[in-house]
């Protein structure tokens, strides 16, 4: 680690060969416009490109990255000095130890050092759960599960570890967070949103960015850039399958997936990712309303825009808006996208030659090409890269350490969710037997899902590494000669569907026999983006076998569910005693799931989603009311398997009647307060969700919509007062002329026990 930090000394002190160019260390506004100013049309372009760490990769005769990597000079030399590169991103196939990052970065900043280029890279990573792709690293749960605690500290926490392990691996850049909406349980990503809801996703997302960012003007040498994505609209295909076709109103746009984000760039988020997919008609990296009016000229985004993998290429290729490769770099360039990801070694050296001659020629304005130079740099800047790249890496002493695992397991008990509690199934006892069975039972595979260690996440290299499977915690947390395993089924993919099959039927009905609780660990291999397309939201049925086996057998069920995704599961919920929802929860989500199982440790998470009951009816908590109709013509068709919001606890708090404390009718400023208290013997954390109802309005109103929560934590007996600040903008909904609008009229305010109503006497418009 120390080799970065003498390097770097050695080079100031001595210098190299420099040629004659500007070369600030810590540069003011000022000095960006004098770097801008000197740069050559092949520079300024090269800072808009980025490209992958295989395309400087050193290969054997195969093309094989060699092992341990390293960069070849050659290839390094042409990018960064010929071709002027000013990013790269990813791993190559594996997770990398901190020396192997510590190499990397010190060849790919050496050029910087030695003055041969007077602009630092900019190195950039997809850390979306942890700093999955290093060695030693702390995993968290996905972001769905993390939605799950509805505790925005834990997000942030989350963002804070991430950060720093980012910076011990000598990478300040993250591709996270994902602000996309989990509105298409079909879709492979569905586990990297922060669920349904505008209002949670917008709050988590929020504390997330300041995890990652910091609170400081400048970004520190334990903070990273964050980047939102996908932006906007990339998870609500109509198909389900990634990357395909969107249509979104205005309205819904508007009200449902622009908030996440527009609050997140309010914040200082200092750069976002585009949308791979084509919404209404438009793919998202030619949307020069969105990227350019809405982002950056509405919302004052000061930023840069990443596009997405290969998303220039792809408007020729595939969505076939641009004739050529030329056409399209000029298309996304225009439309508002600063650097464009070109990953391949080939491909972005002619992305470089098509973007010099397209602004030799005037079809890129040289107004537009500063524009995005001056983004770039700016994040450069902000990120404190000039002068000193890398920071040294021996700082880092708490990577890894206990205190991140802590607040990782933090994470994932808040949010692994009780669904079903029949009977006190759980707490388990010490003194039953239990059998832990199903693919999720004994691999750490199944706890993190896809983006770790690898891309798919399907490598077991990593299973033995640190971390318990949840029969290993349970055989620690209970007496392990009463815990025993079998997987029963294996899961794999079969061509762009998942399968499974019984390993061995007859020694999992034996295995029964001789036990009185079954834990059936059922899931889904990881996946993300193509290779996670499904064709049904359908449980495999050899996964759905294992339940009804053991009701057959006459034990008690338990079933966990590790899912990326919702998936159906109503004709064996009668079977199970208890379900229990861990998501994808990350390293720490066996000990976790022990721990809640042993009654040590109480549940307290919530579903971030609506879970559906039937494959083909997909719907949302905050539906109008016509999605309540039924055959009959009464209001109860809406019938999820599980609502928003569901989660159960051993031991609840009471949550009384809410009052208002303060209300102005005119202006729509109200205050209300609710107290909750803690009967029991134990600690116990609860949530307080504040619903509003606009009882009629000029737009058919959702039946119900989040406006704000709490999760609170109360010792034995203590009770508190719990208050909610609310301003007409909790009220407004895009009204029928597209103006954001409070509609005068009757509001209904569900908190605690019963309803509160607020009547706004007049109109109140919003921009
Ligand atoms: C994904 C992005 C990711 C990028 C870089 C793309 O395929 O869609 O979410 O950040 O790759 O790895």
């Amino acid at each position: 680690m120390k080799v970065l930090s003498s390097l770097l000394v050695l080079v100031i002190l001595f210098g190299f060969n420099s040629t004659e160019q500007l070369y600030f260390t810590n540069p003011t506004d000022q000095d960006i416009e004098a770097l801008i100013a000197n740069m050559s049309i092949e520079q300024k372009v090269g800072q808009t490109c980025q490209i992958t760490l295989d395309a400087i990769y050193q290969t054997d005769e195969k093309g094989q990255a060699l092992n341990p990597v390293q960069i070849d000079p050659k290839k390094l030399d042409a990018a960064i000095n010929t071709f002027h590169v000013g990013s790269i991103l990813n791993v190559g196939a594996h997770t990398l130890s901190r020396d192997e990052w510590t190499s990397i970065m010190s060849a790919v900043h050496l050029p910087y050092l030695k003055k041969e280029t007077n602009i630092p890279i900019l190195y950039g990573i997809d850390a979306i759960h942890g700093v999955n792709y290093t060695i030693g690293g702390t995993l968290f749960p996905q972001e769905i599960g993390l939605a799950a605690t509805w505790n925005p500290a834990l997000a942030e926490q989350m963002g804070q570890v991430t950060a720093y392990e980012c910076r011990a691996s000598g990478i300040p850049w993250n591709f996270s967070p994902v602000l996309d909406l989990g509105r298409q349980p079909l879709w492979s990503r569905h586990f990297e949103t922060l669920g349904e809801d505008p209002y949670l996703c917008t709050q988590m997302g929020a504390a997330l960015v300041k995890g990652y960012q910091g609170s400081t003007k400048e970004v520190d040498n334990f903070h990273v850039a964050a980047c939102l994505k996908h932006f906007v609209g990339y998870s609500a295909s109509f198909s389900g399958r990634d990357r395909t076709p969107a249509w979104i109103p205005e309205k819904y746009m508007r009200e449902l997936y622009f908030p996440a984000f527009k609050e997140a760039v309010a914040q200082g988020a200092l750069t976002l990712m585009i949308n791979s997919g084509v919404v209404n008609g438009i793919p998202g990296h030619s949307n020069y309303q969105l990227l350019t009016k809405t982002l950056k000229q509405d919302w004052g985004f000061k930023g840069f825009v990443v596009s997405d993998w290969e998303d220039f290429i792809m408007l020729h290729t595939v969505h076939r808006t641009a004739p050529s490769l030329a056409d399209a770099a000029i298309q996304a360039f225009n439309a508002g996208v600063d650097m464009s990801m070109v990953p391949s070694n080939r491909q972005y050296k002619t992305y470089c030659q098509d973007m010099i001659a397209a602004v030799k020629s005037g079809k890129i304005s040289m107004t537009r090409l500063d524009d995005a130079v001056r983004r770039i740099l700016y994040v450069k800047k902000q990120l404190g890269l000039f002068g000193n790249p890398v920071p040294n890496l021996d700082e880092y002493t708490l990577f890894g350490g206990e205190d991140f695992k802590k607040a990782a397991k933090a994470a994932a008990l808040e949010s692994i969710t009780l669904l079903k509690n029949d009977n006190a199934a759980l707490p388990l006892t010490a003194g039953q037997r239990i059998l832990v069975a199903g693919p999720g039972a004994n691999g750490l595979n199944m706890l993190n899902g896809a983006w770790t260690h690898t891309w798919q996440g399907l490598d077991t290299n990593y299973n033995t590494k640190g971390a318990l499977t949840i029969y290993k915690a349970l055989a620690q947390v209970f007496p392990a000669s009463n815990i025993s395993h079998i997987q029963g089924v294996e899961l794999y993919l079969e061509k762009d569907f998942e399968a499974s099959r019984f390993l061995d039927i007859a020694a999992y009905k034996k295995a029964l026999k001789k036990n009185d609780v079954i834990v059936i660990c059922v899931g889904e291999l990881p996946s993300t983006e193509k290779p996670g397309d499904i064709r049904s939201l359908q449980l495999d049925d050899k996964q759905k076998e294992l339940v009804r086996l053991a009701k057959a057998a006459n034990k008690k069920v338990v079933l966990v569910l590790l899912e990326a995704r919702p998936r159906i599961i109503h004709d064996i919920e009668p079977l199970c005693d208890a379900i229990v929802q861990a998501y994808l929860p990350g390293d720490q989500g066996g000990i976790a799931i022990a721990e809640l199982f042993s009654g040590k440790e109480d549940f307290s998470g919530h579903l971030p989603y609506t879970y559906p009951r039937y494959d083909g009816v997909i719907e949302f908590y905050d539906h109008p009311r016509s999605v309540d109709r039924s055959k009959s013509g009464d209001f109860s068709a809406y019938n999820p398997q599980w609502d928003f919001g569901y989660g159960l606890s051993y031991n609840n708090a009471q949550i009384g009647k809410a009052k208002f404390e303060s209300k102005n009718e005119k202006d729509g400023n109200f205050i209300i307060s609710v107290a909750v208290s803690n009967p029991n013997q134990k600690v116990v954390k609860t949530l307080v969700p504040v619903y509003l109802s606009d009882l009629y309005a000029s737009t058919s109103p959702e039946g119900k919509r989040l406006i704000g929560f709490t999760k609170t934590t109360l010792n034995p007996g203590e009770n508190k007062t719990l208050y909610f600040k609310f301003d007409a903008n909790s009220l407004k909904r895009v009204a029928i002329d597209g103006q954001w609008r409070a509609e005068k009229g009757t509001f209904e305010i569900s908190c605690g026990e019963g309803k509160l109503v607020f009547e706004l006497e007049d109109d109140i418009n919003f921009n």
